[in-house]
């Protein structure tokens, strides 16, 4: 589970302040030291926990007392707020273009998840939405890519355009969007190749496409599980395509939650979505403050 490991470690912290009638400057010291321990052992980027700490000590010692709250709950919920706002606050929600279709370009290593991301976001589109996606084969470079997108066309009953493998990704993204333009889509899901490692070919073909299809939403697809890499591979992709936002897949294995804490701070890009699950509706609207609650219980 999300966040489990994390959830445990801070357990006992919580639960000594929290039952604290009265909270000395020595408390929150205290306090702040488990979590700056806590969250460090997550793998959370390091001076994201140096500035986060700072803001804590400083809102959490010489707070303003509300009456609704135990000394020990307030600050915990200064802490809840901080890790909500380092998450990026409010839910960011998904473009939607002035003139239909939208289109959203998929990025992300090869393994993970933006193939079955790409299918679960329109799934989610069509079931949350209300809105009718195409889905777009524009992995040539990794055969299966195309045959495993079409799969889950068939098996979401959902439309995929695709032209094999052999023809230039830029012009099935084109020919995808006049496909869309004509027969009413709303969105236009493209599925892009992956490598390995981030390398410049890679960049240069997404580039291209970014400059031809004019996307409205460029969205990172980024394996949790890989904390600070996936922290480091959303600030290369973000330093050369300026993405607008990061899903996070298999944050359902990572009980550490580094990536989750860490992307916005480093990148300044909101995390849009998490796979929580290999399951085609396990995708969800990330929620920032749902997320620090549980961390926080
Ligand atoms: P791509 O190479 O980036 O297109 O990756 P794929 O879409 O092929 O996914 C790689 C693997 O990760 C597959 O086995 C997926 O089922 C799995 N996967 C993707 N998203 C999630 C997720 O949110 N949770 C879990 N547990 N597995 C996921």
């Amino acid at each position: 589970m999300a966040f489990e490991g994390l959830a445990e470690r801070l357990q006992d912290t919580i639960k000594k302040i929290t039952g604290k009638g009265k909270v000395s400057e020595q408390d929150v010291k205290e306090m702040t030291r488990e979590v700056r321990l806590a969250l460090l052992e997550a793998d959370v980027n390091f001076k994201v926990v140096k500035d986060l700490i700072k803001r804590i000590k400083e809102r959490a010692i010489g707070q303003e007392v509300m009456d609704s709250l135990t000394p020990g709950q307030q600050v915990i919920k200064v802490v809840k707020d901080e890790l909500t706002d380092l998450m990026g606050g409010e839910h960011s929600k998904i473009a939607v273009a002035p003139k239909p279709p939208t289109v959203i370009m998929m990025v992300g290593l090869q393994g993970a998840g933006k193939t079955t991301t790409s299918g679960k976001l329109a799934n989610l589109l069509r079931k949350k939405y209300n809105r009718s996606p195409l889905l777009v084969a524009c992995d040539v470079y990794r055969p299966a890519a195309v045959d495993q997108l079409e799969t889950l066309g068939k098996q979401l009953n959902m439309p995929v355009f695709s032209q094999g493998t052999d023809a230039n990704p830029v012009d099935i993204a084109k020919q995808a969007i006049e496909e869309a333009k004509e027969n009413h889509y709303d969105y236009v899901i493209v599925d892009t190749a992956g490598r390995l490692h981030v390398d410049e070919n890679l960049m240069d073909e997404l580039t291209q496409m970014k400059e031809t299809v004019n996307p409205d939403e460029i969205f990172l697809v980024v394996d949790a599980m890989t904390g600070q890499d996936a922290v480091n591979v959303a600030k290369s992709f973000d330093e050369q395509l300026d993405i607008s936002g990061v899903v996070l897949t298999k944050l359902d294995g990572d009980t550490r939650g580094g990536a989750a804490l860490s992307i916005r701070a480093v990148t300044g890009k909101p995390i849009k979505f998490a796979g929580m699950g290999e399951k085609l509706d396990q995708l969800e609207p990330f929620h920032p403050d749902r997320m620090a609650s549980r961390i926080l219980g």
